[in-house]
């Protein structure tokens, strides 16, 4: 297992409202399993309703994350990045965050389609087309906006919209998704492939599959890997999988950003999607 370069590149400490765990026992937790490097990335909410807004606090994240790197020392690569909830109106404040808080990385997020938060009674009010159709927009929105580095969970609403409509097939929306693929390699972006649908309904990354191969086949290199844990329980969950689809899939290389800057890692070889999902 020597040599392996495994990083969870989106992962929640107590700085999130809605995750518990301190950024130390989450480091512990990556260096127990042997990765290499985390990037913490706590909410930045930006809706007022969300009852995360107003509780990012970059100063004491800051002091917290460089209190750990003294601990956790040069070995281990710890990195600050936030996850940005994104909605066109709130464009300029985000921007003025990115100006002011230096990041390593800036992961771009829809949670709220026209300030309606995407949970299951989203499903409830809108038709399966009219929802993930207001909702893709909205992504397009986020990465025409040039704000991000990667781009987080494209296909999560699937969550909540598997109980209301059954599995998600992204066959029905491809127009949508390869407009936002298209757009995602002319910015210069990564696309995020996150584990935690690996744990919940779908059973799927977000993205699943056919989103990830048809990225590939447009011509898209850049991915982020992510666990996208709240607790240090789930740190690390399916990051070997994630490793394994995507050597598949065709790419050679994961993406992290380090102030900003692609940095590219090779895919860890010589797993296969099946063993490391039955390891994890
Ligand atoms: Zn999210
Ligand atoms: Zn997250």
């Amino acid at each position: 297992m020597s040599g392996r370069l495994l990083y969870d590149d989106h992962v929640h400490s107590h700085f999130s409202c809605d995750a518990r765990d301190s950024l130390e026992s989450l480091c512990d937790a990556a260096r127990e399993q042997g990765l290499a490097g985390v990037t913490l990335t706590d909410h930045f909410d930006t809706e007022p309703s969300d009852p995360g807004y107003g509780w990012y606090d970059y100063d004491r994240i800051l002091l917290e994350v460089e209190r750990v790197r003294q601990q956790t020392g040069p070995g281990f690569s710890l990195l600050l990045g936030a996850e940005i909830c994104f909605q066109t109106s709130f464009a300029p404040r985000i921007a003025d965050l990115l100006r002011s808080c230096p990041l390593d990385f800036a992961l771009g997020a829809v949670h709220y389609v026209r300030h309606e938060f995407i949970d299951p009674a989203y499903f409830g009010r809108h038709d399966l087309h009219r929802a993930y159709g207001a909702y893709f927009e909205a992504v397009e929105e986020l990465v025409e906006s040039g704000l991000f580095d990667s781009l987080a969970h494209l296909d999560m609403p699937k969550l909540h919209s598997t109980p209301v409509y059954g599995r998600f097939a992204p066959e029905r929306f491809w127009e949508h998704i390869e407009r936002i693929l298209r757009l995602v390699i002319r910015k210069g972006m990564a696309l995020e492939l996150n584990t935690k649908g690996w744990r919940q309904l779908p059973a799927e990354s977000y993205p699943g599959e056919a989103i990830l191969r048809r990225y590939v086949e447009l011509g898209g290199t850049r991915i982020t890997i992510g666990s996208d844990t709240h607790d240090a329980a789930h740190l690390g969950y399916g990051i070997e999988r994630a490793h394994a689809l995507a050597r598949r899939l065709g790419f050679t290389h994961l993406t992290r950003y380090v102030q900003r800057r692609p940095q590219l890692v090779p895919l860890t070889e010589g797993l296969d999607a099946g063993s490391a999902s039955m390891r994890l």
